[in-house]
């Protein structure tokens, strides 16, 4: 098919020209002594993403998934027990996750569509007067189902029942675009991955660590090996790493940061409401509606229902065999009766306006009841009266 595949994805999401170019490196030395000039700057710069000053920033040649296993095995004992809130695909494999390697899990289920439940969750913490709780795993940015957790809530909670638990938080597709703090919100974890916000191929498990949380990892007797925290900090206070780095990746972080800084954070997370908020209006104008309840709405993927007569992955292939669009699909429990919409990353007013017209189209040929335009419409008013 002439013209290119448009990727609205929640991840991987579109790579920047510069980006890719800044990839484009020979491969090189990485014990020379010119690699710490690279790495270091990197890992200080990838603090101010994840807004801490207290905590330390590592890379791991992996994705986000290892990113969850480093978290847990670096700081906890087995048969620790973690508390979760399962309300997504990506809150349940967390949770899969830490019961496959031996934790003790408590996890909640909280529908679909909904967040981390604060009250619950300080009543619990309360309850648990003899602290057997270990971690709190929050999910910040379901993205199955495009809800955004409150995690400077989740901290007043654990504040409110003086609970010494860590609070890990996967922040893979929202660090990056979705406003995070890591200092503000005392996060002993912070999760995220090269391939959504910071718009890279996969392979870079991108993490930051707390104090106390890595004194556990000095403490802790959970064995591990390739995902040892210690190796980093041993070798990264050098500008060096346990083992080879993927030097491309690094060198497209670097730009990538660049960016970021660039736009400014604050600018970023803006823009990222802005596409996701003419998204929303595009969908309440063809008359769906969105998994997410009020309050949870995602600014980096939109999951959007299907009526129960029609089956979303008949808007996906459509989307995608005719008009060359790539949407994202619905996850186990709703797989076909949502597809998603990523606004993630490295998107503007008009690479939005592509996904609606695509979907658009995709729903007319698959029966729905829309006004042609009507979503269409709708985004480019709201996106003209925003622009800057
Ligand atoms: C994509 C994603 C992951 C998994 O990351 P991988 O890089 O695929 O291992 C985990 N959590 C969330 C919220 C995600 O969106």
């Amino acid at each position: 098919m002439a013209g290119r595949n448009h990727l609205y994805i929640p991840g991987p999401t579109n790579v920047p020209t510069e980006v890719s170019n800044a990839m484009r490196v020979d491969m090189e030395d990485h014990r020379s002594p010119a690699f710490p000039e690279l790495l270091k700057p990197l890992l200080q710069d990838l603090k101010k993403i994840f807004k801490t000053e207290q905590g330390q920033a590592f890379i791991f040649p992996a994705t986000g998934t290892a990113g969850w296993e480093i978290a847990l095995t670096n700081t906890l004992n087995p048969g620790d027990k973690v508390l979760i809130y399962r309300f997504g695909q990506f809150a349940h494999l967390w949770m899969d996750m830490a019961n496959r390697l031996g934790f003790e899990v408590e996890c909640h289920d909280v529908a679909w569509g909904k967040g981390i439940p604060l009250d619950a969750l300080e009543v619990r913490l309360k309850e648990d007067n003899d602290h057997q709780i270990k971690a709190v795993l929050a999910t910040h940015n379901e993205t199955s189902t495009g809800v955004t957790s409150d995690i400077g809530g989740v901290r007043l909670a654990m504040n409110a029942a003086n609970h010494p638990a860590l609070l890990f938080v996967d922040g893979v597709s929202s660090i990056a675009s979705l406003d995070f703090r890591m200092d503000d919100w005392g996060v002993d974890g912070a999760i995220s991955g090269s391939q959504k916000g910071f718009m890279l191929p996969a392979g870079g498990a991108f993490l930051a660590f707390s104090q106390k949380a890595m004194a556990a990892c000095n403490t802790n007797t959970y064995p591990r090996c390739f995902l040892d925290l210690k190796d980093h900090i041993n070798t990264n206070k050098d500008g060096y790493t346990p083992y080879t780095p993927s030097t491309p990746i690094l060198h497209g972080l670097r730009k990538s940061i660049d960016l970021l800084l660039e736009e400014g954070l604050e600018n970023v997370f803006a823009r990222h409401h802005r596409l996701a908020e003419g998204t929303r209006k595009a969908i309440a104008a063809w008359g769906l509606s969105l998994c997410a309840q009020p309050g949870f709405e995602s600014n980096t993927v939109s999951a959007v229902v299907v009526p129960e007569s029609k089956d979303a992955r008949d808007v996906i292939a459509t989307a995608y065999h005719k008009y060359n669009i790539s949407l994202g699909g619905g996850l186990t429990e709703v797989a076909g009766k949502v597809f998603r919409i990523g606004h993630m990353g490295n998107m503007n007013d008009v690479s939005m306006l592509g996904a609606i017209a695509g979907v658009e189209m995709a729903l007319l040929d698959n029966g729905f009841d829309i006004t042609p335009g009507s979503g269409v419409a709708a985004a480019i008013e709201y996106y003209r009266a925003t622009a800057s």
